[in-house]
């Protein structure tokens, strides 16, 4: 059961790549941009 916990507790952070804001952890994972950053309006 602590193998799942620690197995994400490894994973490193996600960074922004446009302004290097923290990425929260997002039900889909392969997301490279904060929500501002990935915001269609901009
Ligand atoms: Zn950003």
């Amino acid at each position: 059961m602590n193998n799942i916990i620690e197995f994400f507790k490894k994973l490193p952070k996600r960074k922004c790549r446009k302004c290097g804001h923290e990425i929260r952890e997002k039900a889909d994972c392969y997301v490279s941009l904060c929500d501002d950053c990935d915001h269609p309006a901009r």
